[in-house]
């Protein structure tokens, strides 16, 4: 069944009518046609993107109901109030109402006078619910937050398995539209397969914000930094995110000694002061808060001027949705990750921690391989990061990212990067970046020795560089797909086709790096 070209226009009046919005945003317009041409869809969105509307308007042209899965308890009453407000019958079915509530409501959607019924996923488990809904009108079932139904998002939710057979167990199949801001192609794959799409058609669309700056700041005294900044931008809103409570709460301490307007939020407070920290936040009483990644969820600040990144996170999507919650209004806003060699240690210990079983680990240390590759990449980081989650777009760099905006000089590094490459290469592939490091620099320490690699030719040829300075060169080249590191604890770095070209003498590689720094010996003239 194909769409009259009516259909949309139609979409734009109910658009304008209920919403007051003249637009469609682009991947908006693209989903809510593909629903209403009544074909299961995967919408990749942003959080801020605008999901909602994309079930929701055709919930108002569709006949009969359209079910809501979300898993968000304390948001669907929100997410009610704001369509009956708009004129919309709508309601929703959790665990707070009472029986008798449920009753009126299933009552009220089998009569027709609901158009969007909200459930929790849980909901869909009990046989009960299953029966009433299948005497139910159901033109379509919009599942919110779709990558819960999928062991490699971030958010595992075993309920959400029970979408599709719930959906096969209706008399009459509804269309199916997911919806999503994690654009993995694992977790693109699980969704399609475990809520058992049928020839979906996917829109991947608003990762890129071109209103967002995206920065990467390497080797920076991050204290220092966050200090100068948030005392610069005294008056806008931030966000900075660090990896621990403990970290947080010095921050924090700090930034109040400053007679800087700041908050925290960790899962190590009461209930009551995260309430406070938060509200205060909102309500624009304090500028900055201080958080772990337990902050934000479901927080709607439109105003963020800024997101720094205290700490590498454990991969792209937790950056991207943290990072995303700057400048939702659409006004220009910064977002910057301050990285050091000290967070991959961090992430690493983590992931030691967690208890799990080798897939999901190899799984981990893969995301945060490619987390890594972004702190390095010189490309432009806006494009890079539209690549790693598949999303088209034109070829041509951003020109307000860190990598676009670095006016250090492009410098020849193919010599380096061949001492790096036999080095690696002699080493047969073998050790990591810090041993390689050592090597080249002609570190005396026991383990270079032990190996006996200080009578190796590459021994010390980039003695006029500090270890950590080779080691960033490497990473870059790593990051740039010169190099390889296998998956792990501790990576070993191997060489890639690339590398081979250059060691052939048939490929330049160019790199903004910090000149060399001269020894103190060698004086200053
Ligand atoms: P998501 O569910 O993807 O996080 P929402 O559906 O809550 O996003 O929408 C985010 C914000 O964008 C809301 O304030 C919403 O009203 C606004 N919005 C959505 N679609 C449009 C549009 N077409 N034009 C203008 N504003 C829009
Ligand atoms: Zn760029």
């Amino acid at each position: 069944m194909t769409m009259e070209p009516m259909t949309l226009d139609r979409a734009q009046d109910y658009l304008q009518k209920y919403y007051g919005y003249p637009e469609f945003r682009e991947g908006q317009r693209n989903i809510v046609s593909s629903v209403l041409n009544h074909r299961d869809t995967l919408g990749i969105m942003p959080t801020g993107g605008g999901k909602s509307i994309c079930y929701q308007i055709p919930a108002l042209m569709l006949p009969g109901l359209t079910l809501v899965v979300s898993p968000l308890i304390s948001l669907m009453k929100d997410q009610v109030d704001a369509l009956i407000t708009a004129g919309i019958p709508a309601a929703f079915i959790n665990s707070t109402l009472s029986g008798k509530e449920v009753n009126d409501r299933i009552r009220a959607a089998a009569q027709g006078d609901l158009k969007l019924l909200y459930v929790a996923p849980e909901r869909l488990e009990l046989d009960w619910f299953r029966e009433e809904m299948s005497h139910l009108p159901i033109s379509c079932i919009a599942v919110d937050e779709a990558h819960c139904v999928s062991q490699w998002g971030h958010d595992f939710r075993t309920s959400y398995l029970a979408v599709a057979p719930f959906v096969e167990g209706l008399s009459q199949r509804p269309i199916v539209a997911a919806f999503t801001a994690t654009a993995t192609p694992e977790v693109m794959d699980d969704i399609v397969k475990l809520l058992r799409l049928r020839e979906p058609q996917v829109f991947v669309t608003g990762l890129g914000r071109d209103n967002l700056a995206m920065t990467v700041l390497r080797g920076e005294n991050k204290r220092e930094y966050v200090m100068a900044y948030t005392a610069e931008h005294a008056h806008e809103t931030g966000i900075i995110y660090a990896a621990t409570r403990k970290e947080v709460d010095q921050l924090y301490d700090r930034l109040q000694g400053a007679g800087i307007s700041a908050g925290r939020y960790h899962a190590g407070m009461t209930d009551n002061e995260r309430a406070a920290s938060q509200e205060g936040f909102l309500y624009d009483d304090i500028r900055v808060i201080v958080a772990t990644n337990a902050f934000g969820m479901g927080i709607d600040k439109s105003n963020v001027r800024y997101v720094i990144h205290y700490n590498m996170p454990k991969n792209m999507e937790a950056y991207v949705q943290e990072a995303g919650r700057a400048g939702r209004d659409g006004e220009p806003s910064q977002c910057i990750l301050l990285f050091n060699g000290q967070d991959i240690m961090t992430q690493k210990f983590l992931i030691e921690q967690n208890q799990q079983d080798d897939e999901r680990k190899h799984n981990d240390y893969r995301k945060l391989q490619q987390m890594m590759d972004y702190c390095y990449t010189n490309r432009c980081l806006s494009n890079a990061m539209l690549d790693y989650f598949g999303e088209a777009h034109e070829d041509k760099p951003c020109g307000t990212c860190s990598s676009c905006t670095d006016d250090r000089e492009l410098i020849d590094m193919t010599v380096d990067a061949q001492k790096i490459f036999s080095c690696i290469h002699r080493m047969r592939e073998r050790f990591g970046v810090s041993m390689v490091a050592s090597v080249l620099k002609g570190s005396r320490n026991k383990k270079v020795l032990q190996y006996g690699f200080e009578s190796m030719p590459t021994y010390g040829t980039m003695s006029n560089r500090t270890e950590k300075e080779i080691s960033d060169v490497i990473n870059v080249l790593a990051s740039d797909g010169y190099l390889a590191l296998s998956e792990g604890q501790y990576p070993v770095l191997k060489l890639q086709s690339l590398a081979a070209d250059v060691l052939k003498g048939q490929r330049q590689v160019m790199q903004r790096v910090a000149r060399p720094s001269r020894t103190k010996t060698a004086g200053l003239s």
